[in-house]
């Protein structure tokens, strides 16, 4: 059994994940949004998809107003976007990635999760 994930929507695409596979941006007090590559700097956080497209979304949708309640700037999400092209790929890949086509990731550790095959054991005797 899986441990409590903790979940966060994209503000941009709405779509519920696994905080960890989300990018947070964190308002600082200072003022701009930035990107918050350790999860944990304070300030409001705002979660987007690892994909440009959302980031793009959320601009255009002015998303970070709204959660932020404050206006980000153009240079700021400049900033935000410049970050998401230069590291993130284009579109959304799915969640899941079946066994058989997972690719490695770049510079990504292998996490032992080794789960044994449910073995259904149909034991009958008569
Ligand atoms: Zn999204």
């Amino acid at each position: 059994m899986p441990k409590h994930i903790p979940l966060r929507s994209c503000i941009a695409c709405r779509e519920t994940k696994p905080k960890r596979e989300l990018v947070r941006v964190v308002h600082t007090a200072e003022g701009p949004v930035e990107v918050d590559r350790t999860g944990k700097k304070n300030g409001r956080g705002a979660y987007f998809c690892p994909a440009q497209e959302c980031w793009e979304l959320g601009q255009k949708k002015r998303a970070l107003n709204h959660v932020f309640k404050a206006a980000v700037t153009p240079e700021n999400w400049d900033e935000l976007l410049r970050y998401a092209r230069e590291t993130l790929p284009e579109k959304k890949v799915p969640t899941r990635v079946p066994a058989t086509a997972a690719r490695r990731v770049k510079g990504a550790k292998t996490r032992g999760t080794a789960t044994s095959p449910a073995a259904q054991v149909a034991a009958r005797e008569g």
